[in-house]
C-alpha cells in the first residue's frame, strides 16, 4: 500500500477562508470561520469563511450589477463561449491540484478525484460550444403579425451543492448557468468545498468578468436558507437530500421562483437470465462502491432473475471480499465516507440488517495502517433482501449494496418501480423487445441498457422523478432549464 499523505503536509495555494463576491475575494461578515476535516484521517486541514445572510446579499446584489452594467451583462452569446471554453481549457490545465484538493476534502481516491476535475472541464467545453446555439423560433400567426421567442437568461441563479461531486455538480449546474448569460450565486457544502473556490480562481484567471461568478460558503441553515429564500434570486438549482430540497423549495415558493432539485435515489440495476454476466458484474458492483457509495445514482438495489440469482451472487461476492478500503491518497478501491456521522448512519443500517437476520454475501476489508481517526466502512453486499425492507427502500448513501431476487418482467418492474424514489435504473438482458418495454415501463430519470452511467455522460439529460426531484441538468436540455422564453409579437399590418 501506498504510504498515506498526511493532511498537515499538504499545503494549499490559496487563502481558504474568504468569500468571492463581485470579483473581490473577502473575509466574511463577521469574519467567522469552519474547520474543514480530512475524513482520511479525520484531522483538521484547512477553514473556510463562514459565510451568511449578508455575505449571500452582496453577492446576489453583485450578481445583478455583473448583469446590468458589467461586462458580463453586454457579451453576446459566441463571447461567453469563449469564456467557457477557456474555463475548460484551464481547469485541465490544473487537474493535478484539483484532485489534490479534493483527495483531502471528499476523502476521494485520486483516480476518482481526478477523474472528477476532467469532468469538470469537459461541462465547460460542451457549454462553451453550446453557447451560441440555443435561440427561440418564429411563429407561424395570424395575418399581420411577426410572432417570435426571445431565449432569455433567468437573470441571478443560485447553486446549492453537496460535498460528494462538489467539481461534477458546479460543471453542470453552474456551467449550464453561465452558458445561457445568467449571473450565479454559489454555496458549497460546508463539509467539501476546496475544489469551488479553487475553481472560481481558476474561472476568473481565464477571463470570466467580475460577479459572473460568487460564492458564498457557510453553513446550509445559515448561507443556504439565506440564498433560497432571496427575494433577488431568479432561479434556484439545488441538489441534495430529499429533506432540504422541500425547505429550499418552500422558501422559494415564497418568493414565486423556480427551483431544480436534483434529490435521493434508490436505484437499481436489474439482472435478467439472458444477460451477459461477465459484463455485468464489473458494473453491478462498481455503481454501488464508487464514492464509497455516497453517490445520488449508486446503484444500491441490484434486482436478479431467481435463475442466475446464486451465480451473480457468487461473482459479487468474491469482487467485495477483494475490495479494499483505505486513506484516499493510497487510491485503493474505496476511501473513507465524509464524516464519523456519515459512518454512524451507515453503520445504523448495517445493524438493521443484522437484526433481521439478513446475512452479509461478501464484505471488503480496511486496509492495515489506515489512520485510526478516519472513517472507514467496509462494503458489504447484503443477501436476499426482502424489496419492501427499509434497507430495500431507504437512501443509505454509502458502500452497501442490496439483492434481491425476482421472476419474470413484471416482477422485476413492480420491485424496480417500488421505492419513492426514480432517478436512475440498468437494464442487463439480451432481448431486444424486453430492453425497450424495460426502457419505458421504468419510472425514473435516466435508464442504461446493458451499461451503467454511460461513463459520467456530460451530453446526457440527468434528473429524477418522484422524490429524486425534478428538472432536468446535464446535456443541451439543462440550457432550456437556466433560461426563460419570451414572446413577442409585433403587429405591421
Ligand atoms: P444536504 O441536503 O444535507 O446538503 C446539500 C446542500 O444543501 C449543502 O450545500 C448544504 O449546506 C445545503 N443546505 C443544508 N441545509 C440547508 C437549508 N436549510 N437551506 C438551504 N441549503 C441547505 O445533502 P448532502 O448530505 O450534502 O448530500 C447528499 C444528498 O445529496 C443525497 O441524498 C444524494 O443522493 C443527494 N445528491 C443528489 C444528486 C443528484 O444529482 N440527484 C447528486 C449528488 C447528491
Amino acid at each position: 500500500m501506498n504510504a498515506p499523505i498526511a493532511a498537515s503536509r499538504f499545503a494549499i495555494p490559496f487563502s481558504t477562508d474568504q468569500v468571492l463576491i463581485g470579483g473581490d475575494w473577502r473575509a466574511p461578515d463577521g469574519a467567522a470561520t469552519l474547520a474543514l476535516e480530512d475524513p482520511s484521517d479525520g484531522g483538521e486541514f484547512a477553514r473556510i469563511a463562514r459565510g451568511g445572510a449578508a455575505d449571500v446579499d452582496a453577492a446576489v446584489v453583485a450578481a445583478r450589477a455583473a448583469l446590468d452594467r458589467g461586462a458580463w451583462g453586454r457579451m453576446s452569446a459566441v463571447e461567453r463561449g469563449r469564456v467557457l471554453s477557456a474555463i475548460g481549457r484551464k481547469v485541465l490545465d490544473n487537474v493535478e491540484l484539483l484532485a489534490a484538493l479534493e483527495v483531502h476534502d471528499v476523502g476521494k481516491p485520486l483516480r476518482q478525484a481526478r477523474a472528477d476535475a476532467v469532468a469538470l472541464a469537459r461541462y465547460f467545453e460542451f457549454y462553451g460550444g453550446a453557447c451560441d446555439k440555443v435561440h427561440g423560433e418564429t411563429l407561424p400567426f395570424a395575418a399581420g403579425y411577426t410572432a417570435l421567442t426571445l431565449r432569455e437568461p433567468h437573470g441571478v441563479t443560485g447553486h446549492i451543492v453537496p460535498w460528494n461531486y462538489p467539481m461534477q455538480i458546479v460543471g453542470r449546474s453552474v456551467g449550464a448557468a453561465l452558458a445561457m448569460g445568467n449571473a450565479c450565486v454559489l454555496k458549497p457544502a460546508e463539509e467539501a468545498c476546496l475544489t469551488v473556490l479553487a475553481f472560481a480562481r481558476i474561472a476568473a484567471e481565464a477571463g470570466l468578468p467580475p460577479g459572473a461568478l460568487n460564492v458564498v460558503t457557510g453553513l446550509g441553515e445559515e448561507a443556504g436558507a439565506a440564498l433560497s429564500a432571496h427575494a433577488g434570486v431568479d432561479h434556484l438549482s439545488f441538489t441534495g437530500s430529499v429533506a432540504t430540497g422541500a425547505l429550499v423549495q418552500s422558501a422559494a415558493a415564497r418568493n414565486a421562483v423556480p427551483v431544480t432539485l436534483e434529490l435521493g435515489g434508490k436505484s437499481p440495476q436489474i439482472v435478467f437470465a439472458d444477460a451477459d454476466l461477465d459484463a455485468a458484474l464489473p458494473f453491478l458492483v462498481n455503481a454501488g462502491i464508487q464514492n464509497a457509495g455516497q453517490t445520488c445514482s449508486a446503484a444500491s438495489r441490484i434486482l436478479v432473475e431467481r435463475s442466475v440469482f446464486a451465480a451473480v451472487r457468487a461473482k459479487m461476492a468474491e469482487r467485495y471480499r477483494a475490495l479494499r478500503v483505505g486513506p484516499a491518497a493510497a487510491d485503493l478501491d474505496l476511501g473513507p465516507v465524509i464524516s464519523q456521522r456519515q459512518k454512524v448512519v451507515i453503520e445504523h443500517f448495517l445493524g438493521l440488517a443484522r437484526d433481521d437476520g439478513l446475512a452479509i454475501a461478501g464484505e471488503g476489508a480496511i486496509v492495515d495502517g489506515a489512520p485510526r481517526g478516519g472513517h472507514y466502512v467496509r462494503p458489504a453486499l447484503i443477501d436476499d433482501v426482502p424489496a419492501d425492507h427499509v434497507l430495500a427502500q431507504d437512501e443509505i448513501f454509502g458502500p452497501v449494496q442490496v439483492l434481491i431476487a425476482f421472476d419474470g418482467e413484471a416482477e422485476a418492474l413492480r420491485i424496480a418501480n417500488g421505492t419513492k424514489y426514480g432517478l436512475v435504473a440498468g437494464v442487463w438482458t439480451k432481448d431486444g423487445g424486453r430492453q425497450m418495454r424495460m426502457a419505458r415501463a421504468l419510472r425514473c430519470g435516466q435508464v442504461f441498457i446493458n451499461n451503467y452511467g454511460a461513463g459520467g455522460g456530460i451530453e446526457l439529460p440527468f434528473g429524477g422523478v418522484k422524490h429524486s426531484g425534478h428538472g432536468r441538468e446535464k446535456g443541451f436540455e439543462a440550457l432550456y432549464g437556466f433560461s426563460t422564453l419570451k414572446t413577442v409579437a409585433i403587429h405591421h399590418g
